[in-house]
């Protein structure tokens, strides 16, 4: 890959609706809550999803209350264990392979939102130092997620994370040294509902951090690290998110935010926030 390429923002790490077998609408379980309105087992198809492997209510999801389904992101997992895994022969083909489908599905999940976190550390500049070890990671996860199905269903995902989070913490250091000024860490922090309206966050770490229902509107968050940041519903009405590390559509469709919240440029603004 060339040096000028976006390793994060490789079709392979995209989700690519048309070449997958649904499997989100189907291997996943969900419960009746604020985000689904009915109870769905693993395994069960759900009712909306088509014959032709198409959800028959997507520009509706959120008005039939399947707010759930507009924040998901497979980080092109589902193409993969359809095509790649499972050579493109679906589970409505071959129901003997559903189950493992099922299963291998959300492993690989995993293993590409680790993908797409050392894809975006690839694309940082200032952290070159540790670029060669971030690229044999990637070529690793990327190998493994190409094997087997029995391989994929024996991972240990939690080790693999393990041996990856070193690297990208060492990544987030060296991009947020490059940003001038003190930099907060609130690592881990409970900040849940908290009021933090205009805050000047630029290259902090929120790794971990709690931000459910918090207050960021008009917060600068320029370069800041949000890796596993749990948003749901965080106001970021007229923020600055602009070169953000490791921050993930999902994230983002979680959020609350407007026009005038500035998104990095390889994530889409959620369609659901408000004009
Ligand atoms: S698993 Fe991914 S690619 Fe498949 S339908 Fe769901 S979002 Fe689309």
């Amino acid at each position: 890959m060339s040096e000028r390429t976006s390793y994060a923002a490789q079709p392979g790490l995209q989700s690519d609706c048309g070449n997958c077998f649904g499997l989100c609408c189907v291997a996943l379980p969900f419960s009746r809550s604020s985000d689904f309105p009915v109870d769905k087992s693993a395994g069960t198809p759900c009712g909306s999803l088509q014959e032709d492997f198409r959800c028959g209510i997507h520009r509706r999801l959120r008005d039939q209350g399947y707010n759930g389904c507009t924040v998901f992101d497979c980080f092109g997992a589902g193409q993969k264990v359809s095509q790649v895994t499972f050579k493109g022969v679906s589970w409505r083909e071959e129901p003997d392979s559903a189950r493992a489908m099922y299963e291998v599905f959300p492993v690989v999940r995993q293993l590409h939102e680790l993908l797409k976190y050392v894809a975006q550390a690839l694309d940082l500049p200032a952290a070159g130092p540790v670029h060669g070890e971030l690229r044999r990671a990637y070529e690793r996860l990327d190998a493994l997620t190409r094997d087997t199905a029995e391989v994929l269903l024996a991972v240990d995902v939690d080790a693999l994370r393990g041996e990856v989070n070193p690297l990208l913490l060492r990544a987030s250091e060296l991009a947020r040294a490059a940003v001038p000024g003190r930099k907060k860490n609130h690592r881990g922090a409970h900040l849940m509902g908290s009021r933090l309206r205009g805050a000047k966050l630029r290259g902090a770490s929120l790794r971990g951090a709690l931000l459910i229902a918090a207050d960021l509107s008009g917060s600068d968050l320029r370069d800041a690290d949000l890796i596993g940041a749990d948003m749901r519903d965080t106001n970021l009405c007229g923020a600055d998110l602009r070169g953000a590390l490791f921050l993930t559509q999902p994230q983002l469709n979680a959020a609350r935010g407007d026009a005038r919240t500035k998104v990095p440029q390889s994530l889409q603004r959620p369609p659901h926030w408000a004009d």
